[in-house]
């Protein structure tokens, strides 16, 4: 709880230091736990007690206005670390994107782009694409198009976003042969079962070469191996 003291011009802000246990001291020297210290107008002086708040930066809004006088400039300056300290100590958890109800691929999903005939052309290559969003047109879409848009990109290349539906859309491990595009007719040897199945349908695996002794500059520490894309042994 923080709240404003106040004499005839300035009002201060009590409560900081009770808030905040963090130094402050990497935010540029500003002791967070300074202000019931520093400022020894709020210890020493005698001041009238003003409206309570719940959080700090309501405080801070409050005090540079209420009663028509100014915020006293060592409190301003530590609510303002205590903030930021606040914040920084604050975990932030990553936006965990929403699940779309009904929809067959989901943000994350890593699946085969195959265009169809567009008559525009496409931004994103055939291949390997990811899911970043998912639209829902609901039930009332206009004739002929699919409820979902999925916007895709090739893993971490945003420059090549754009959206798509579910007819472009293959699973990894079963796209369709498309003889536009080679490596789904192409066929490569499985490392593991000794199948031939389509360079779309395969991926590479590493294992780390263990070498007894010491490891020199240009030798081999991984061994890649391209296999079927789903487990086949
Ligand atoms: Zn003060
Ligand atoms: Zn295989």
């Amino acid at each position: 709880m923080f709240s404003i003291r106040y004499n005839r011009q300035t009002n201060h802000i009590a409560g900081i230091a009770a808030k905040c246990t963090s130094s402050g001291e990497e935010k540029g020297g500003v002791v967070v736990d300074y202000a019931e210290n520093a400022c020894g107008v709020l210890t020493r002086g005698r001041l009238a007690q003003g409206k309570s708040y719940e959080s700090l930066e309501e405080a801070l809004e409050a005090a540079r206005k209420t009663g028509g006088r100014k915020v006293c400039k060592t409190c301003e300056k530590a609510a303002l670390a205590a903030i930021e300290a606040i914040a920084a100590a604050t975990p932030v958890e990553p936006a965990k994107p929403e699940v779309v109800e009904g929809a067959e691929h989901q943000v994350g999903d890593k699946l085969y782009f195959l265009p169809g005939e567009r008559p525009h052309g496409y931004v994103c290559p055939a291949g390997e694409v990811e899911v970043v969003r998912v639209v829902d047109h609901g039930e009332h879409r206009r004739f002929g198009t699919e409820r979902f848009t999925y916007v895709v990109q090739v893993p971490g290349i945003s420059a090549t976003r754009q959206g798509t539906d579910r007819t472009e859309l293959h699973k990894l491990g079963s796209v369709p042969v498309d003889y536009r595009f080679q490596e789904t007719y192409i066929s490569a040897i499985c490392a593991r079962c000794g199948e031939a199945p389509a360079y779309a349908n395969t991926k590479i695996i590493e294992e780390p070469i263990k070498h007894e002794g010491k490891v020199y500059p240009g030798m081999c520490t991984i061994k890649q191996s391209r296999v079927c894309y789903d487990d086949c042994i």
